[in-house]
């Protein structure tokens, strides 16, 4: 069996992975060997009954006797280890969820159900890095694949809205801590039909602007609000969010950087772990909904369409229908008032799982699958 090394196994993308592979069997089919930054020498998780001890995650000579590594643990992690383990020799596969070697010539970026025949081609061609995509990217392509895919997209717009999740556990808990002040500062007097909601408001405000409201993580309140800012300022005014949706888009797909125009704002709401976005896309073609529909459907089993009625889409459409699930459900697709090449869409998935997770853990399947 092959010799896999798991690194950041423990964190939050980490733990997603461990589960999945879990209920994917996937430890049925490897020799895995936990590493750790932080605990070397304690036991490892459980896997088949048996646990083993962690090894420390900087020993290049441990991390060379692995054929295939997977982490999760961050850049900084990546910037440390990576190149030392090329230069000291080692030719295993690399499998990464940090953005830190997303962009460079020697890599591929994984999202299998959209780029598997190139994924196949690179692993032919000797390609050793498979780092997986920012999550509202990958998430964008699993919902409109097909039209991405049947080249049918001319540009796009994508306005987002993103989850806590998306910035660390650390972020989700205290987006918990602000929801738990804004309740705690209105107290008894929710339930008091006699005080007029402008009294109740004005609490909020009040709580959401004080010394006291827990703002240690985000800098800013999220609860009750929202920030529409993700990432450092590009020189162009992209925050960086912004800017990996049209470069990574293409190079998911195989194409030059900028051979499909995509742009938009990317904001970060007050939910859990669903990414969602709302898309203005301009096509090549001027096709029916339902034909865009089927080639949605088609494009892979998770894609999911939401006719664009009201009650379906606020049962459907939401991160908290779809929070824990594989699903990508796309709705409010309809003909833009523009002109019928312009089609809005709105999309949601978990970003823990195809956003992050997901498309590592496949990577590795592929691997093993590519290896024999
Ligand atoms: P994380 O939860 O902060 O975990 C990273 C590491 O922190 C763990 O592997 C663990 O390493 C250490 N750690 C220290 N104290 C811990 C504790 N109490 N519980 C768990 N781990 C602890 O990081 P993450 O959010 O999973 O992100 C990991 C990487 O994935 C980053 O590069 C991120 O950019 C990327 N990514 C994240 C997302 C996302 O949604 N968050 C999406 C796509 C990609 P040791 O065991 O070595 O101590």
């Amino acid at each position: 069996m092959r010799k896999i090394g798991l690194v950041g196994w423990r964190g939050m993308v980490g733990s997603v992975l461990v589960a999945r592979m879990r209920e994917e069997k996937d430890f049925d089919l490897i020799e895995p060997f936990f590493f750790t930054t932080s605990q070397a020498g304690q036991n490892s998780p459980e896997v088949a009954g048996e646990t083993s001890v962690l090894i420390e995650a900087f020993d290049i000579a441990a991390l060379k006797g692995m054929d295939i590594i997977i982490t999760c643990q961050g850049s900084r992690y990546t910037n440390d280890v990576y190149y030392k383990l090329r230069r000291s020799g080692w030719s295993g596969y690399w499998i990464d969820a940090a953005s830190a070697l997303r962009m460079k010539d020697h890599t591929m970026i994984v999202l299998d159900p959209v780029n598997l025949g190139l994924i196949q081609e690179s692993l032919i061609n000797g390609v050793r890095d498979f780092i997986g995509g920012n999550c509202t990217v990958s998430l964008m392509l699993m919902g409109l694949g097909g039209l991405f895919k049947s080249n049918l997209v001319e540009w796009a717009s994508a306005m987002t809205y993103q989850a806590a999740s998306g910035a660390g556990a650390k972020h989700m808990r205290e987006l918990i801590l602000q929801m738990s002040a804004i309740s705690s500062s209105v107290g008894a007097r929710i339930d008091n039909p006699e005080l007029g909601i402008l009294d109740i408001d004005k609490a909020v405000t009040q709580c959401v602007r004080s010394e006291a409201f827990p703002v240690d993580n985000w800098g800013f309140p999220l609860g009750g609000s929202l920030l529409p800012w993700i990432g450092d300022l590009k020189e162009n005014g992209q925050s960086e969010e912004e800017w990996k949706n049209e470069i990574e888009t293409n190079k998911i797909l195989g194409n030059n950087e900028s051979a499909i125009r995509l742009d938009g704002l990317c904001v970060r709401v007050g939910a859990m772990r669903c990414h969602s976005q709302a898309l203005t896309i301009k096509l090549r073609e001027n096709l029916d909904v339902a034909d865009i529909e089927d080639l949605i459907l088609e494009s892979n089993p998770w894609a999911d369409i939401v006719p664009n009625e009201k009650h379906a889409t606020l049962e459907r459409l939401t991160p908290a229908a779809v929070a824990g699930s594989l699903a990508v459900p796309v709705g409010r697709i309809r003909k833009m008032n523009i002109g019928g090449r312009y089609i809005s869409a709105f999309t949601t998935g978990d970003q823990l799982l195809w956003g992050a997770a997901e498309p590592i853990r496949r990577m590795l399947r592929v691997v093993l699958d590519y290896l024999g």
